[in-house]
């Protein structure tokens, strides 16, 4: 067997993720060797608790309490503990002390990845983050390395797996969001405190990820519009179904282009997609890249979105990467921020949108809600009307399914408020916009 260079590697964190990463990197630890060109030798693991049982079983001795110590003299520091401090200030202190870093903390990146990278670009040292954006799925590799030489017009992403499985499990059962909520706390799909998940934070965290990089630009976390799932309802999803749209919590990452140049919009949202696309395919907790890149065209990223042994994988191949670099040294290549593109508000984005309504059943109403469309420069594509209640010889209520062409969402949403306040429409039942196009 080649007698490899022998590189120290120090872990931050055991559990679901770090125990696996732990457990990997001595089980393959030969074909790791082969691949990185180095023997990754495992030098020790910070936890806050020594003593704590683990998923898998490893040796006590190499557990301490003692990150900083553990960093001294590692060439590559993993950081798998999650949450902004003491990650932030541990990977801070390994860049600084000349080690290469590998980490899957979306939320340290998503607020602080500017400072991280700006301080591994000083001294030369290079951040790996697969698992960062969507778990086990390769996603950074190619968006940093093999679409390098390409442009990414539009990022689309089924980014997170419970919110996935909750809208999948409304949309195949017809359930209700409540229901399909506790069934997935229940089997550990969800937390117990979800808000991460079904307000489209975490999406929002990963969407920022994927937009930095794919445009060349920093996206900080604010300038993500969000919003969540908690509004689908069983009607939203039934007129989805029929219109033939399935409705995912999309993270839309998009290069635009106007008379004053290039911008880009990043916003997550639950969003309407015709049941052909790739990305309606994905079901239960599964996730999806779809990436569109002017040379290479279409490419779609699949699997697994987290689960420790999952996430644990991309996370090696990152080590195998570091290794690599860490022996061949050189210059790190920092993040690129070159384009530095505008990022835009919502209002400037244009899609295509579905939106249902309660209207008065009575003559004259679609042509008042069209007058009010049309003057608000939203053109109607499709209108479907529906009898839901007849009131026994009184005017009844029409719902009216509207699926317009591309609009400016300003203009619609004012329009929106115009049709609310119209005195016609009783009741503005949903607005989802249509992706995919
Ligand atoms: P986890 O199960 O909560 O494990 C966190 C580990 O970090 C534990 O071993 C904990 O020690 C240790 N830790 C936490 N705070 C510490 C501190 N102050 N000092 C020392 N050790 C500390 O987390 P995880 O699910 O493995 O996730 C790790 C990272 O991967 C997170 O950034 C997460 O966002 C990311 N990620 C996770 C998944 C997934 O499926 N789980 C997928 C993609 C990305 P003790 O065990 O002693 O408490």
């Amino acid at each position: 067997m080649t007698d490899y260079r022998r590189l120290r590697v120090a872990l931050l964190g055991a559990g679901a993720v770090g125990s696996q990463v732990a457990a990997l990197l001595r089980q393959h630890a030969d074909e790791l060797a082969d691949r990185a060109g180095a023997r990754l030798e495992l030098v020790g693991i910070a936890v806050r608790d020594v003593d704590a049982k683990r998923d898998v079983e490893l040796p006590r001795e190499l557990f301490t309490t003692d990150a900083e110590s553990l960093i001294v003299g590692a060439d590559i520091v993993i950081e798998l503990m999650g949450g902004i401090e003491p990650a932030r200030g541990y990977l801070l202190q390994a860049i600084n002390s000349g080690a290469d870093i590998v980490t899957a903390n979306k939320a340290l990146l998503a607020t602080h990845g500017p400072e991280i990278f700006d301080a591994a670009d000083q001294v030369g040292a290079e951040v790996y983050y697969e698992a960062a954006a969507a778990g086990a799925i390769p996603i950074i590799r190619p968006l940093r390395d093999s679409l390098a030489g390409d442009r990414v017009q539009r990022i689309m992403g089924i980014v997170n797996g419970t919110t996935n499985y909750i809208l999948d499990r409304m949309d195949t059962e017809g359930a209700e969001f409540a229901d399909v909520l506790a069934d997935a706390q229940r089997l550990g799909y969800a937390e117990a405190d979800p808000t991460a998940d079904v307000e489209g934070y975490d999406a929002a965290q990963k969407a920022a990820i994927l937009a930095s990089l794919a445009f060349h630009t920093t996206v900080p976390l604010d300038a993500v519009h969000r919003e969540g799932i908690t509004a689908v309802d069983k009607s939203m999803m039934d007129a989805a179904r029929h219109a033939g749209y399935v409705i995912k919590l999309l993270a839309v990452c998009e290069r635009l282009h106007d008379e004053s140049g290039e911008s880009i919009s990043v916003r997550v949202y639950p969003a309407l997609i015709d049941r052909a696309h790739p990305l309606a395919s994905v079901h239960g907790a599964n996730n999806a890249v779809f990436v569109q890149a002017e040379a290479a065209g279409n490419l779609m990223f699949y699997g697994a979105g987290a689960g420790g042994v999952q996430t644990a994988s991309a996370v090696l191949g990152d080590v195998v990467s570091a290794a690599r670099r860490h022996i061949a040294g050189g210059v790190g290549v920092g993040e690129s921020t070159l384009a530095n593109l505008p990022i835009v508000p919502v209002g400037r984005v244009t899609t295509r949108y579905q939106i249902t309504l309660e209207v008065d059943d009575q003559a004259g109403v679609l042509a008042t809600v069209a007058g009010i469309l049309s003057e608000g420069r939203v053109s109607i594509a499709t209108v479907e009307q529906t009898v839901i209640q007849d009131g026994n010889g009184r005017p009844g209520v029409a719902r009216l399914v509207i699926g317009t062409h591309k609009a400016l969402e300003q203009d619609l949403s004012e329009t929106v408020d115009r049709l609310a306040a119209s005195g016609v429409v009783e009741r503005v039942v949903s607005v989802l916009r249509v992706e995919g196009d």
